[in-house]
């Protein structure tokens, strides 16, 4: 298989140069040529994530030296429950991707792209290849879990300082080794901007190795796809009906791949995207012309994204942006609505929900409120614990942290702090950790 760019105008790559490079050499991003066709039967009866995901990507890879890893990769890294539960409200699930060493869905598409790259590194030069990742809270822990400890490989992480939940921060600085936290002074878009910048800059790259692992990357968007063709398959062979999807989002990774899921054959209902305050999605759906700006704060901060990343893989998919808006549907939820989510989603649905998380909830509802009576599955996209701070005031009790968040929360934890500069940021990849 071919990897394309979004922008037409880089050379075609297989999938281990598609997977390495991050971007593609127009600034574009990667795209497979084809898409592969399934059907709920060609999964047999697969029930299990990691053969599901085998399946699904075996095309793929299918004349990549990687095809041989490809089960195993699926096998570590996607050992990972991700449970579909009944809510107890009519035709209402939760999809809960939180169970992972990081509590956030992150932890699924990090541990595979980790998986692909160190075995790319292994077979290939000896350089140590410097993997950057910008993060607006969940990215960056999800990235530095895969790969601390491991031999060639360094993961610079930038996050915007203030702008993460005092958990993440923490679990961001507690990796120590390879794996070294820049705290930007700035906001997630500057972040993503000084990462994108030295992917594209030719001194540097020719100079260092460079790779990213942010929701750009392939690597990412691919095994992403895996729970939603699970989800849908367990629900298809229960009930004989397509699963709606309400997807928390910010750079439009975990949506993109809900949405691909359905283009390649799984029986998916609507998709709905459900964004914080920053309403460049929204505004988009709704008809206007797409104006990315700057991120706003919000209580759901990883998705405080004013210039999703992956809208240009989503446009690329489509021959117009009237094609792009029959297909998905988005709703943005402001803050005292996450806060009202967050108190009443204890009560109404029996659990605890994160600000993310939330804004799905508030989605939902308004759905069920218009008289859509359709199949939801509320994508629950970190744990709740991960932000106490925030549910401390509105509930009766924060749940405990998930016993690997609260390992790495009794870990000693350091961030440097980076003025939003990139010439101090190239100087800072000079010199080293
Ligand atoms: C990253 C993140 C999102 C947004 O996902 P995208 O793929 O960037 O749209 C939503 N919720 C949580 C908890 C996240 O960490």
């Amino acid at each position: 298989m071919q990897f394309v760019s979004t922008r037409g105008q880089a050379v075609p790559v297989g999938l281990s140069a598609a997977l390495s490079a991050g971007l593609a050499a127009d600034g574009g991003l990667y795209l497979p040529a084809q898409w592969p066709r399934f059907t709920p039967a060609a999964f047999a009866d697969e029930t299990r994530l990691p053969e599901i995901a085998q399946r699904l990507l075996a095309p793929l890879f299918a004349d990549d030296p990687l095809r041989a890893a490809l089960p195993d990769i699926c096998a570590q890294a996607l050992d990972i429950d991700a449970p579909l539960r009944a809510l107890p409200t009519a035709n209402t699930w939760m999809l809960e991707l939180f169970h992972g060493p990081t509590a956030a869905f992150k932890d699924f598409a990090a541990r595979f792209l980790a998986g692909c790259l160190l075995r790319i590194v292994a077979a290939g030069e000896r350089r140590e290849l410097q993997i950057l990742v910008a993060t607006s809270g969940d990215t960056g822990a999800a990235v530095g879990a895969a790969f601390a400890g491991q031999p060639g490989v360094r993961v610079w992480i930038l996050y915007p300082d203030g702008r993460v939940s005092p958990r993440q921060a923490h679990q961001l600085g507690a990796f120590g080794d390879n794996v070294c936290a820049l705290r930007v002074q700035g906001n997630f878009d500057d972040c993503q901007a000084l990462v994108k910048r030295a992917l594209n800059d030719a001194e540097l790259t020719r100079r260092l190795r460079l790779s990213s692992a942010n929701s750009i990357s392939l690597g990412r968007l691919l095994p992403q796809m895996s729970y939603y063709v699970q989800a849908s398959l367990g629900h298809w062979r229960a009930h004989g009906r397509a699963l709606g999807f309400i997807v928390p989002s910010g750079n439009l990774g975990n949506a993109l791949a809900a949405l691909l899921a359905r283009r390649i054959g799984l029986p998916i209902g609507a998709i709905v995207l459900a964004s914080n305050a920053n309403r460049t999605l929204t505004d988009f759906f709704a008809g206007a012309d797409y104006t990315p700006r700057p991120g706003i704060a919000t209580l759901a901060n990883a998705m405080d994204v004013g210039a999703p990343s992956n809208f240009e893989r989503l446009r690329a998919l489509y021959a117009s942006d009237a094609a792009v808006r029959a297909e998905l549907t988005a709703e943005a939820v402001d803050d005292a609505q996450i806060r009202s989510a967050i108190g009443s989603s204890q009560t109404r649905y029996g659990t605890v929900v994160c600000p993310h998380t939330a804004c799905a909830v508030v989605a939902l509802e308004r759905r069920r409120a218009a008289g859509d009576t359709g199949d939801y599955a509320v994508v629950a996209t970190a744990h709740p614990a991960k932000f106490d701070t925030v549910l401390a005031p509105l509930i009766d009790e924060v749940p405990a942290p998930p016993p690997a968040l609260a390992a790495l929360l009794q870990q000693p934890s350091h961030a440097e702090a980076l003025a939003n500069d990139y010439s101090a940021f190239c100087e800072r990849l000079y010199a080293g950790c």
